[in-house]
């Protein structure tokens, strides 16, 4: 259960309302930056030194996330906890809940943690929210390898932990590639999914109050190169469309039938069915703030790190408004090479010199190529013109236009 945290105010014991956070991340990052714009202190606990949350965080707990005199200390810090990312060992979690306020419970994040009971939770919605999951085979065993229906084929196989940016994924067109992509991943307990005709993929972010008021974010429009997410656009000028609405209302389903609290995020692929607008499929979810969430910080009343905060606060939760059409680019360590493959330091002083552009950087110092090192969101008046902003910034960038 939550309790009222007011900002600003002394605990009982006179120690000044701390938020901590499990992962210190960018997403941690800009979880400590929302509530500290709030008058709440922070604490961080993630074992590097040099972790973006760690570094503005009003306290940062280095140690690791299973270690037990960390957990101490974090609770004791705390009146309550988040977390930034879904791997967060559980028994950490439990352990934190057994004490203070988690947010979202250590349940929720284990569905979140393990695809087979992600899909399981997914199946289990579908006919009441409307949206099913992709046909797909859990496979931990030579004989469920061997029982895989030939329509899973052609196939992604995904390991059902720790994937994340399209890392554990292999594409198999046969029953050979699939037997040696499971070999590949070391025979660890996977899902063969079928591979679907994508049209788009969106995502819906909700946060859900300890009341059970949930709220949501416009509809996002998410464009990925290389698994990763490349571009986000969020448009929603006459109001939502009905592929849209259904999505909304998959989103908070799921998010009412764990009793969740806290911000998730719901990813969806629109796939070709025939249809004019397309038919939605559930791809996963993510118990915390999402990359095509980050438009809010400068297109919505709200940001989704501030119902991250509300939520776990037990504040209001207001639904929150897109008042600018928004793009949000991701920015990959790649930005930081230029076109003769040299490191540079990119052009930020002609991007910023477009009108509606909000650099985000994480302070990473290594740019590494596919590591996310910040994005650039872009609002302006109307769609095209964020569209138009968008694709000058994409150009100076060396990105790829869309
Ligand atoms: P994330 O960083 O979002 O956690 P992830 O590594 O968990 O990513 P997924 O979301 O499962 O990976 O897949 C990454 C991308 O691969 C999807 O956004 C989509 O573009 C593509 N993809 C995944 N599954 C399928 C499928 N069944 N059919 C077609 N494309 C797919
Ligand atoms: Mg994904």
């Amino acid at each position: 259960m939550t309790t009222l945290l007011l900002p600003g105010s002394t605990s009982p014991q006179g120690q000044q309302i701390t938020l901590g956070v499990m992962g210190g991340g960018q997403l941690g990052r800009m979880f400590v930056h929302a509530a500290q714009a709030m008058g709440y202190f922070t604490a961080v606990l993630d074992p590097d030194p040099a972790s973006p949350a760690g570094r503005v965080s009003h306290y940062h707990i280095q140690t690791a996330y299973d270690d037990e005199q960390g957990l101490a200390q974090l609770m004791q810090r705390c009146d309550a906890i988040t977390t930034e990312f879904e791997n967060v060992p559980a028994p950490a979690l439990l352990t934190l809940g057994a004490h203070r306020p988690v947010t979202p419970a250590a349940a929720c994040v284990a569905v979140a943690q393990d695809r087979v009971k992600e899909k399981a939770l997914f199946v289990a919605c579908a006919s009441a929210s409307g949206v099913a999951p992709a046909p797909y085979a859990a496979i931990d065993t030579a004989e469920l390898l061997a029982a895989v229906p030939a329509d899973l084929l052609p196939g992604i196989l995904k390991t059902s932990r720790m994937g994340y940016d399209g890392k554990g994924q292999v594409r198999v067109r046969t029953r050979d590639e699939l037997a040696a992509a499971w070999a590949q991943l070391g025979q660890v307990s996977c899902v063969l999914e079928k591979m679907l005709p994508l049209k788009a993929e969106c995502s819906v972010i909700v946060a859900r109050g300890a009341d059970g008021h949930c709220v949501n974010l416009p509809v996002q429009h998410n464009l990925h190169r290389d698994g990763i997410l490349a571009v986000t656009e969020v448009y929603e000028q006459n109001g939502p469309s009905a592929l849209d609405l259904k999505a909304i209302e998959a989103a908070k389903f799921i998010a009412n039938h764990l009793r969740y609290v806290g911000v998730m995020c719901v990813e969806f692929f629109v796939i070709d069915d025939g249809s004019a607008d397309g038919a939605l499929v559930v791809n996963e979810m993510a118990p915390r703030p999402h990359n095509s969430g980050h438009h809010s910080q400068n297109a919505c009343t709200v940001s989704q790190f501030e119902l991250q905060v509300r939520a776990m606060a037990g504040l209001p939760l207001v639904q929150p408004q897109l008042h600018s059409p928004a793009v949000m680019l991701n920015l990959l360590g790649d930005v930081w090479f230029g076109a003769d493959g040299q490191p540079r330091t990119p052009p930020w002083e002609q991007v910023l010199a477009l009108p509606g552009t909000h650099l985000h950087l994480y302070g990473k110092l290594d740019a590494r190529r596919g590591r996310k090192m910040g994005h650039l969101n872009i609002t302006a008046a109307t769609p095209a013109q964020a569209k138009a902003t968008a694709l000058q910034a994409c150009a100076l960038l060396g990105l790829p236009a869309f």
